[in-house]
């Protein structure tokens, strides 16, 4: 086994707020999905592994696109930021029906539906065995739950962030203009740059590589695959510092 032999003790698992959502339907949050994911996610915390949770919320809101459209960018990045928090209750109600022990912490503060989020109380409750789900991205415009999962990450001492996508992977090319194009297993943060790997946008990238924070890119729709990433079984893509 590698150096990062994928036995996680505490992880990050991204979700975009699309995970959430049923292809082509009008919710924006379906719950059948979203249970679904409890259950995968409840199979891997039976096994121990402390799980912090970042949703995103492309789901309802991007606030690139709003602002493309003429409003405002940091209010309309405010109002994605709130979008994650709907994400992050459904979740948690999710979890919670499956028995999950759960908090949802918030980097805008919500008392009334959310935890603040604090650092020590957040790592606290992980180690006591709750899985915690960080709402409201970073609390500032300009970023995007990508980089709030490498900060979480960063803080939370996580082994990885585990980051669950319609693609099975990081392709060499793009493996939908490009029939030849292959899937590594493992591939540094270097040559990701160096070949315009697009794995996260970039503020999110470069932390995760300051920080030697390994991310496992890995299908979101294969059945089964949550379980298996928060579980460290070798699956996707594990972008790392060393190809
Ligand atoms: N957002 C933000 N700051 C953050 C995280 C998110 O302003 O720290 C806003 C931003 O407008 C973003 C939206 O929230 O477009 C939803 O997050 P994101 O696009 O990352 O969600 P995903 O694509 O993962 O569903």
């Amino acid at each position: 086994m590698s150096e990062h032999n994928r036995s996680f003790k505490r992880v990050v698992l991204k979700l975009s707020g699309e995970a959430l959502r049923e292809v082509g339907s009008q919710d924006n949050i379906s719950p059948e999905i979203v249970g679904r994911i409890a259950l995968e996610i409840k199979a891997a915390h039976a096994s121990g592994i402390e799980i912090a949770i970042v949703v995103g919320g492309g789901n309802f809101w991007r606030g690139a696109s709003a602002s493309a459209r003429g409003m405002d960018r940091a209010t309309a990045d405010y109002v994605g930021m709130m979008a994650t928090v709907m994400n992050a209750l459904a979740v948690q109600s999710a979890l919670e029906v499956e028995g999950v022990p759960c908090v949802v912490q918030s980097a805008i503060e919500m008392k009334n539906v959310a935890e603040p989020f604090i650092r020590r109380k957040a790592s606290r409750h992980l180690s006591d065995g709750r899985v915690v789900i960080f709402a409201a991205g970073t609390g500032s415009p300009f970023f995007s739950t990508d980089t709030t999962s490498a900060l979480r990450a960063s803080e939370m001492g996580a082994c990885a962030i585990l980051k669950a996508t319609m693609v099975d992977g990081v392709y060499n090319a793009d493996p939908k203009k490009d029939p030849d194009a292959v899937r590594y297993e493992q591939v540094s943060f270097r040559r990701c740059l160096s070949d315009q790997l697009a794995v996260m946008d970039s503020t999110a990238f470069s932390l995760c590589m300051d920080n030697n924070v390994p991310i496992i890119v890995f299908d979101l729709n294969e059945h089964g695959n949550i379980t298996k990433a928060i579980e460290g079984e070798e699956i996707g893509t594990i972008v790392c510092n060393e190809d």
